[in-house]
């Protein structure tokens, strides 16, 4: 009898024992199932950088920092604190040109430079992906189509961005802060128009230092050969749409 009971005693405890066993293992499996996906995930964000990256190194772009390190890079895309209050970017935080957009560059940071020693130039977006182009175009439906391409350039032409020929960028001090240029970067509004700055500045609606300032920037850009545009003052081209067209392959 008392053998009886020590038998039912142990298989009691072996039972336990296998389910114990068993719900550890279910749960050891699922922790391993949960790792392998959350691996995938961070392998597929990585390589999503990575082919963005190497994308533009195929097409013979270079990082504008490796051509001038005194060159401040915030891609603005890669942050929320654009138009669209998104991440467009994701984890492609550097700043590509074409090597001739990123040597004109360079020219356009030495000019500044040897004449404001405190200044630096601070780049918001160079060369951008068209997948990128096609997120910012659809963030604006209550523009009409002309209107919103005064903006953002309609993604079936292409931007000049979408060549590695353009870029946005501000002034900035010492200290890595931009200097007022009178709005934002991506102001949607005649504020931001360089085309009508004599008439702000009559109306009060810009003052003479933030004018002095988008001339600082726009003087440096100039003599490193590029060219403003009518309705951003962050906007500068190397290369007119045409040109780039013609010369550079899109980066998709
Ligand atoms: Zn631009």
């Amino acid at each position: 009898m008392r053998f009886g009971v020590i038998c039912v005693m142990m298989n009691a405890k072996k039972n336990v024992t296998r389910g114990f066993t068993k719900v550890h293992r279910g749960t050891q499996r699922k922790i391993f199932v949960y790792l392998c996906v959350f691996s995938v995930y961070l392998c597929g964000l990585t390589l999503k950088a990575q082919d963005f990256e190497a994308t533009m190194a195929k097409q013979g772009l270079v990082d504008v920092q490796k051509v001038d390190p005194t060159i401040l890079v915030e891609l603005k895309y890669s942050t929320t604190d654009n138009f669209v209050g998104k991440d467009v970017y994701g984890d492609l935080t550097r700043a590509y040109m074409q090597p001739m957009a990123a040597k004109k560059l360079a020219e356009a940071s030495k000019y500044l430079q040897a004449h404001n020693p405190n200044l630096r130039l601070l780049v918001y977006d160079a060369a951008r992906p068209r997948s990128a182009q096609w997120k910012l175009w659809n963030a604006l439906p209550d523009l009409p189509e002309n209107e919103r391409q005064k903006y953002v350039a309609d993604p079936r032409k292409g931007s000049i961005h979408n060549y590695g020929c353009a870029v946005d960028l501000t002034v900035a001090n010492q200290d890595g802060k931009p200097l007022d240029m009178g709005t934002k970067y991506d102001f949607f509004g005649e504020l931001a128009y360089p085309s009508r700055e004599a008439e702000l500045l009559k109306s009060g609606k810009l003052t003479q230092q933030q004018i002095d300032n988008r001339q600082i920037l726009r003087t440096a850009m100039r003599q490193g050969g590029f060219s403003p545009i009518e309705f951003e003052w962050w906007h500068f081209n190397a290369l007119s749409r045409e040109k780039a067209k013609m010369v550079f392959r899109v980066v998709n």
